[in-house]
């Protein structure tokens, strides 16, 4: 093996095209949002589908804007799956909402219909599925078990997806909204960023509201109508539009999401074969699901932390994702909880091991991973062995 070889855990492939993007605005009086927002709110919704998007400065001040607009605060609960990043669980906890944490599928570690079912209660006012790794929750399903509760939302946790199916069906088919994340390592990415995406007319006036301080209008239509015009405050709203500087980044990436998914697809496939014979435990595929492949993960027991400190010393950056939400020192303080409560994913969660993925990652890269694995981590789970 060639020890000089270098593989980050993750490794943006923005160009000088992108960077031209970014001038273009400096060149505007728009440091904030303005018009290049405007456009790619339009180029999401018409990916998606749905009438109305909204970009914002990250998933987790967009997740929080709708929980205001869904006037979910102190006394309400919220379904949350126990495998996720704890952000999905923290904006409800931040609302002085609680968090009440389901167990995922053993196989594809996914929120599922009949989990969500056993945890509702009558202070049910929401359903966060995750599409954890890029893999789409049964939407369809979670609709159906709750046709009985009109008034429950349905928000997604669609950080990991932005370009996957389910039954052919895209993020915002089934919930009242989805939202994304363009934080660095996601699928797209712009540093820091997200949107929100709906389809009904009155929660997207009340979005605007509260991605905005509450504001019944926004900075750009008081500029573009060229006289102030007073505005008032009707709602509790955060800080959670997105800059035109960020957004510019955007549209190149959105347009070329089908040929970037491919890409992705092609080094999964790669990573599965190489492990299909391994100790190595890897995620099922749910059925009629298009992965957006936002992480490859595997799970290597008990060997797990010696197998990063073998794998980073072999040059390679490792992630993990996720810690079970409940057993982090915050949540299991508060609410004690022990790993018997959701055992899949306190289990998953202490031997999850998550590899490079990303666009310009290299066969020759990739290859130099997966002979790292072979080399160094077989031997431990083999060794220290029982699962
Ligand atoms: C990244 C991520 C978030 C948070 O996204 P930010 O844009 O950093 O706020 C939320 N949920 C999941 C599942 C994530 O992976």
């Amino acid at each position: 093996m060639n020890d000089s070889l270098k593989i980050p855990f993750y490794r943006h492939d923005l160009t000088p095209t992108d960077a031209q993007a970014v001038a273009s605005v400096l060149a505007t009086p728009f440091l904030t949002s303005g018009p290049t927002g405007r456009t790619v709110e339009a180029q999401i919704a018409a990916f998606h589908g749905v009438p109305h998007a909204l970009l914002t400065n990250s998933w987790t001040n967009g997740a929080l804007a709708v929980l205001l607009a869904c006037d979910i605060g102190a006394g309400d609960e919220v379904i949350v799956p126990a495998m996720t990043f704890i952000a999905s669980a923290n904006v409800v906890e931040l609302l002085g909402a609680k968090p009440v944490f389901v167990d995922v599928d053993p196989d594809t570690l996914l929120m599922t219909p009949a989990g969500v079912v056993a945890a509702l209660t009558s202070r049910t006012r929401a359903v966060m599925p995750v599409h954890l790794y890029g893999q789409m929750c049964d939407m369809r399903g979670l609709r159906h078990v709750l046709r009985e509760y009109p008034d429950i939302k349905i928000i997604e946790d669609s950080a990991h997806c932005f370009e996957g199916t389910r039954d052919g069906e895209r993020p915002g088919t089934w919930s009242d909204a989805a939202v994304f994340s363009f934080y660095a390592t996601k699928n797209v990415a712009c540093g820091e960023g997200g949107a929100i995406i709906c389809r009904d007319s009155d929660l997207y006036e009340r979005l605007l509201q509260t991605r905005l301080h509450g504001m019944s209008a926004t900075a750009i239509d008081r500029y573009q109508k060229n006289t102030y015009r007073p505005w008032d405050m009707l709602r509790l709203g955060g800080k959670a539009n997105l800059p035109d500087l960020l957004a510019a980044l955007l549209p190149r990436q959105i347009e070329a999401v089908e040929p970037r998914l491919t890409e992705r697809q092609r080094l999964v496939a790669r990573y599965r074969d190489a492990f299909a014979d391994s100790p190595l435990r890897m995620v099922a595929e749910a059925p009629c699901t298009i992965s957006a492949e936002h992480m490859f993960v595997v799970h290597a027991g008990r060997a797990r932390d010696e197998a990063i400190v073998k794998l980073n010393a072999a040059g390679i950056g490792v992630g993990i994702h996720y810690s079970a939400v409940p057993l982090t020192t915050y949540y299991r303080n508060k609410y004690k909880f022990a790993a018997s409560d959701h055992p899949v994913s306190s289990e998953w969660g202490t031997g999850t091991l998550t590899l490079p993925l990303y666009v310009s990652l290299t066969h020759a890269e990739q290859d130099y991973v997966i002979e790292a694995v072979r080399r160094f981590v077989y031997p431990l789970i083999q060794g220290g062995g029982k699962r």
